[in-house]
């Protein structure tokens, strides 16, 4: 069995990051995908998917975008592209087409058994991804079986929906871009609106992520925040990438045509059962948005930072309006569910006891409470944008200082 220092699991973004900063520190490590470099941007993305950040933010250790198109938003292909050309430009040491099933621990040392084959280290960095799986509810079980239910990951294109009209579950950037696709296919969309963080894609003359980026939102430490687990759940933003540098929010899919509806709560069947919380959820998102606006408005005035002049406030929703609280898809036609509710995590082959009850890896910033084991590419693992293309390098970076100083011989640059 060879013996390496560190083996990373998984040659996404965070594990050729982490690579990248391995070679650096001079630590030798392979890099063990089950697919290829970026197989989840290559296997689970729709067609039109774009990235919502902007290029400039594509930034990974030794890498920032230097194209003629820093504020464009790269298609999933692009994105390949360029995370193939990085992990060229690494030297990182990939072995492709090839899965860990199981990771134990024994003394000292790490066993990391491959479908082809085993390798023995000293320390191991799970970089599997945040979005591993679709977190699709339970009351999906109660669905008849003559729908067709899918996840974001599974779905390319309106075409290849059967005929009717489409459910789509969850309004943050997957379902809000997904409804908007389909009902512009000519489909009737319905779209239950839950918990989500709405964002104006452009604000004063800036793109938003611009102005969070300057306030220091997106790179907020961990422990600077109230509560870290309220901060991990919140939902993704609301926001997507198109050349027009449009917004979309559910008050303009509701302009479009969509309808919006509440959470979800039950199913039976064909018969789906509403909360009556349409106007709660957007209400909160409208206060939310307003919240950080605010703070943009009051950074400019202190600062002085060139901005265009005040934009009025649009709230999403006319407060007088109900929605409904069931819908029978066998009368309104509706012939396919798509859950865009999320996505979750699962490790079936760690054999490591640092997982807690729901199954999530125990950590602090990436160190889990077993001695050389880290994970990498969490959401907020150390700050907010973790588990972005632009925030997983300064995590990488603490973990491969750490792995470098506890190894003897390797020396610390
Ligand atoms: C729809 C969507 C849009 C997003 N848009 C943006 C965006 O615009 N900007 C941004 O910054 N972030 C975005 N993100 C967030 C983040 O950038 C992605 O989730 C990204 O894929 C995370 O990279 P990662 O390397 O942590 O994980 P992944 O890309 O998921 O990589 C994990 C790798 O591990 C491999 N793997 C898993 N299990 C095993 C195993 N047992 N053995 C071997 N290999 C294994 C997988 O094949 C995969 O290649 C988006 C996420 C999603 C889901």
């Amino acid at each position: 069995m060879p013996h390496i220092t560190t083996v990373v699991i998984g040659a996404g973004q965070a594990g050729l990051a982490m690579s990248h900063c391995l070679s650096e520190l001079l630590v030798d490590h392979v890099v063990i995908e089950r697919g290829k470099v970026a197989q989840r941007w290559r296997s689970q993305s729709w067609d039109s998917l774009t990235l919502l950040t902007p290029n400039w933010m594509t930034r990974l250790p030794g890498f920032k975008y230097e194209g003629d198109d820093p504020d464009g938003f790269m298609s999933a292909p692009d994105l390949i592209a360029l995370l193939d050309r990085y992990a060229v430009s690494s030297r990182a040491p990939i072995v492709s087409d090839t899965s860990v099933i199981r990771l134990v621990q024994t003394g000292e040392r790490f066993r990391i058994i491959t479908d082809h084959g085993a390798w023995s280290s000293d320390s191991v960095v799970i970089a599997t991804g945040y979005c591993d799986l679709p977190a699709v509810p339970a009351s999906s079980l109660g669905l008849s079986t003559s729908i067709t239910q899918l996840a974001p990951a599974n779905y390319r294109r309106p075409s290849q929906l059967p005929p009717g009209g489409v459910l789509i579950v969850g309004a943050s950037a997957t379902g809000v871009q997904l409804a908007d696709e389909i009902q512009q296919s000519g489909r009737e969309v319905t779209l239950a609106v839950g918990r989500h963080l709405r964002l104006p894609r452009h604000y004063r003359g800036r793109d938003i992520l611009w102005w969070l980026d300057r306030l220091g939102v997106l790179d907020k430490a961990a422990d600077a925040v109230h509560s870290i687990e309220a901060s991990r759940n919140q939902p993704s933003l609301q926001l997507v990438g198109r050349p027009d540098h449009s917004s979309l929010d559910v008050g303009t899919l509701r302009e479009r045509g969509v309808r919006l509806v509440g959470r979800v709560r039950a199913i039976s069947g064909y018969d789906i059962s509403l909360a009556d919380d349409l106007i709660a959820s957007t209400a909160a998102a409208d206060i939310k948005m307003a919240e950080i606006l605010t703070r943009i408005d009051r950074h400019i005035d202190s600062t002085g930072v060139p901005a265009e002049g005040p934009e009025p406030f649009r709230s999403t929703w006319p407060h007088t309006d109900s929605s409904p609280e069931r819908l029978d898809l066998k009368s309104e036609r509706i012939q396919t569910v798509i859950w865009a509710t999320g996505c979750r995590r699962a490790y079936p082959w760690l054999q490591v006891p640092v997982l807690d009850r729901r199954g999530e890896i125990v950590h602090n910033g990436g160190f889990t409470p077993a001695f050389g084991l880290y994970v990498l590419g969490m959401n907020f693992q150390r700050r907010r944008n973790s588990s972005f293309i632009d925030g997983v390098g300064g995590d990488a970076w603490k973990i491969a200082e750490q792995i470098a100083s506890s190894v003897s011989g390797v020396r610390v640059a």
